[in-house]
C-alpha cells in the first residue's frame, strides 16, 4: 500500500454520506461553525498509462511505450478547431489561442531516503494571459508529459473564461507515482519543484492548486517554500491549501459538489428530473469523484458502480458509501469491497446507468468505446475524459454531455474566492462560499444552455463559444504587444 498518507484538509463538510442529516453539504445553507468528521482521504493516484516523452529525464525512472495514447493537446486543438470553425474566428486567433504562451520545463536533484540522489522532472505551463494571472491544477503522475500540461492548461482558460474569472489558464505537473515516495521525500521533492518554478508563480503570476495526486498538505509546502524565499507570508499564491494557512472553507468538496449542482440543474431543465433514485457511475474515487458521489447521494442518487486505478465495483441497488469510504482508508482502494461485484474499468464506462460521471484522467472515453457507453448522461468531472470522436458518437446516439469546463468548474470557482480572501485577509462562511459557487455555476450553465438554443449546437460547443468570445474580446481589447 502507500507508502505516505497524507493527512487529508476536509472541511466543512459534516454530513452522514447516507443522507442521515448531520450538517449536509446541502445547498447554499449557511453553517457558521462546522463541525469536523474524519472523512477518509481520497487515495493518490499512481500509473495507468506508460509514458515516452522526449523530455523525460536520463534518470533512474525507465520510460515505457506510450504510443497507444493519444496524444490530449491534439484533443485540446482539434476542440479548439471545432469551435473556431463553428464561430468562423480569425486564423490568426486561432493560431494565437492554439499556442501555450509559456512553458517551463525543469529537472532537478532529490535526496532520497537512503541517502541517494534522484533526478525529477516537473513542468509549468501557461496557456493565455490576456484576462489576468494564470491558474491551474499541479498534477504528480507518472504519465504527466509536456503535451498533457499544454492541453489541461488550454482547458483551463476555456474555464475560467467561461466561468468569468479574471484568469487565464495553466497547468504544471511531475513525471513521479507520489506513492512510492516517503512523506519526508515527496516534501522535499515539492520544495525543490516550487523552488524551481517560483520565478513562473506568484499571486498575480500563476496561481497552482491541487490536481490528480497533489492535495492540501502540497500547496501548504509550495505556499511556505515560495514565502521563505521572500521572507514573508504569501497565501495567495496557491489555491487548495488548508484552512488554518489561508485556505477556503468548501474548497476541498468544491469540484465534486458542483458537479452535483450542475448536474441536477441540468436534469431538471433538459427531462424535469431530479437525482432522486436516478442511477449513477464514477470513473475514479479521489477528491471529484468521492465527492461526487457523497454530495449526489445525499441528493437521493444510487451510486451503483464506482472504481479507481486498481479497478471497479458494481451494484444494482446502490453501494453503502458510508462504508466504502471508510474501507478505503484501510485498504487504498474500492476493489475487494464486500457487497459489490467486481468490474473493470471498461465495463464501469459501459455500465447501463442515468449518469457516468468519468472522474479520473483525460481520454477515458474515445471512439473504441463510445458506441458500448449507455449512460443517458455523462457529467465530465475529470478535465478531457471524451474525444472529439467520441463526442460525435455518443452526440448522435442522443447522449448529453455536461463539459469539463462548465461541469467540474466548482474547483476554480471557489479557487477564486480563496485567492480573493487571501488577498484580503478577510474570510466567508461556508454559507457565503456555497451559495456563491452554485450560482456562478448555474448563471453560466443557463448562459450556455441559451447558447445551445440560439446557435442550435450542443453544450461543449456551447460552451466554448462563450469562453472563447470571452478570451478573444479580451485580447482584442488588449491588444498584440508590440
Ligand atoms: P485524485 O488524485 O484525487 O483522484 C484520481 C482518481 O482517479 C483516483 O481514485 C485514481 O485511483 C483514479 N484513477 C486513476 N487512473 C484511473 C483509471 N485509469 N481508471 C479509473 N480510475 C483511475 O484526482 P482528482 O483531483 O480527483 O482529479 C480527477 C480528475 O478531475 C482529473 O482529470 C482532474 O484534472 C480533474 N479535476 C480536478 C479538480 C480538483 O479540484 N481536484 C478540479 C477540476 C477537475
Amino acid at each position: 500500500m502507500a507508502k505516505n498518507r497524507i493527512a487529508p484538509t476536509h472541511e466543512g463538510v459534516h454530513e452522514d454520506v447516507n443522507g442521515h442529516n448531520n450538517g449536509v453539504v446541502t445547498d447554499a445553507v449557511a453553517t457558521a461553525t462546522p463541525t469536523v468528521t474524519p472523512i477518509p482521504a481520497p487515495i493518490i493516484a499512481s500509473a495507468i498509462m506508460p509514458i515516452t516523452d522526449p523530455h523525460f529525464p536520463p534518470g533512474d525512472v525507465t520510460p515505457t511505450d506510450q504510443s497507444h495514447r493519444e496524444s490530449a493537446y491534439a484533443v485540446a486543438q482539434a476542440q479548439l478547431d471545432i469551435v473556431a470553425d463553428f464561430m468562423e474566428l480569425d486564423d490568426d486567433l486561432r493560431l494565437f489561442l492554439r499556442t501555450p504562451q509559456r512553458e517551463l520545463i525543469v529537472h532537478f536533484p532529490v535526496q532520497m531516503d537512503d541517502g541517494h540522489m534522484r533526478m525529477f522532472t516537473g513542468f509549468r505551463v501557461h496557456h493565455n494571459m490576456a484576462k489576468g494571472p494564470t491558474k491551474g491544477g499541479l498534477r504528480y503522475h507518472p504519465d504527466v508529459t509536456l503535451d498533457e500540461c499544454r492541453a489541461l492548461a488550454m482547458w483551463m482558460s476555456w474555464k475560467c473564461a467561461l466561468m468569468n474569472l479574471p484568469y487565464g489558464g495553466a497547468k504544471g505537473g511531475v513525471i513521479v507515482d507520489p506513492k512510492t515516495l516517503s512523506l519526508r521525500e515527496l516534501e522535499k521533492m515539492t520544495r525543490r519543484y516550487t523552488t524551481e518554478i517560483s520565478p513562473f508563480i506568484g499571486p498575480e503570476r500563476d496561481i497552482p492548486a491541487p490536481d490528480v495526486g497533489t492535495n492540501a498538505q502540497i500547496m501548504a509546502w509550495i505556499m511556505d517554500t515560495y514565502s521563505m524565499h521572500r521572507g514573508y507570508s504569501i497565501p495567495a499564491v496557491v489555491t487548495g491549501k488548508p484552512i488554518a494557512i489561508g485556505g477556503s472553507v468548501g474548497r476541498e468538496y468544491a469540484t465534486g459538489l458542483g458537479v452535483t449542482y450542475v448536474t441536477r440543474s441540468l436534469l431538471k431543465q433538459r427531462s424535469g428530473r431530479t437525482l432522486d433514485d436516478a442511477s449513477v457511475a464514477v470513473q475514479g474515487f479521489g477528491n471529484v469523484g468521492s465527492w461526487t458521489a457523497r454530495t449526489m447521494h445525499e441528493r437521493g442518487a444510487r451510486i451503483v458502480g464506482v472504481s479507481d486505478q486498481y479497478g471497479g465495483i458494481y451494484n444494482s441497488k446502490g453501494l453503502d458509501l458510508r462504508h466504502l469510504l471508510r474501507y478505503m482508508v484501510d485498504s487504498g482502494t474500492v476493489t475487494g469491497f464486500p457487497g459489490a461485484d467486481a468490474i473493470n474499468n471498461q465495463e464501469l464506462l459501459e455500465l447501463d446507468v442515468d449518469l457516468l460521471v468519468p472522474a479520473a484522467l483525460e481520454g477515458q472515453i474515445t471512439k473504441e468505446n463510445a458506441g458500448r457507453v449507455r449512460a443517458k448522461v455523462i457529467a465530465e468531472g475529470a478535465n478531457g475524459p471524451t474525444t472529439p470522436e467520441a463526442d460525435q458518437i455518443l452526440n448522435d446516439k442522443g447522449v448529453t454531455i455536461i463539459p469539463d469546463i462548465l461541469c467540474n468548474a466548482g474547483g476554480v470557482v471557489v479557487s477564486y474566492f480563496e485567492w480573493v480572501q487571501s488577498l484580503q485577509s478577510f474570510f466567508w462562511d461556508e454559507g457565503e462560499v456555497r451559495r456563491a459557487m452554485e450560482k456562478k455555476l448555474l448563471d453560466n450553465l443557463d448562459a450556455v444552455i441559451s447558447v445551445t438554443v440560439r446557435r442550435k449546437c450542443d453544450l461543449r460547443t456551447a460552451a466554448y463559444a462563450i469562453a472563447i468570445e470571452r478570451i478573444v474580446e479580451a485580447v482584442k481589447l488588449r491588444g498584440f504587444y508590440p
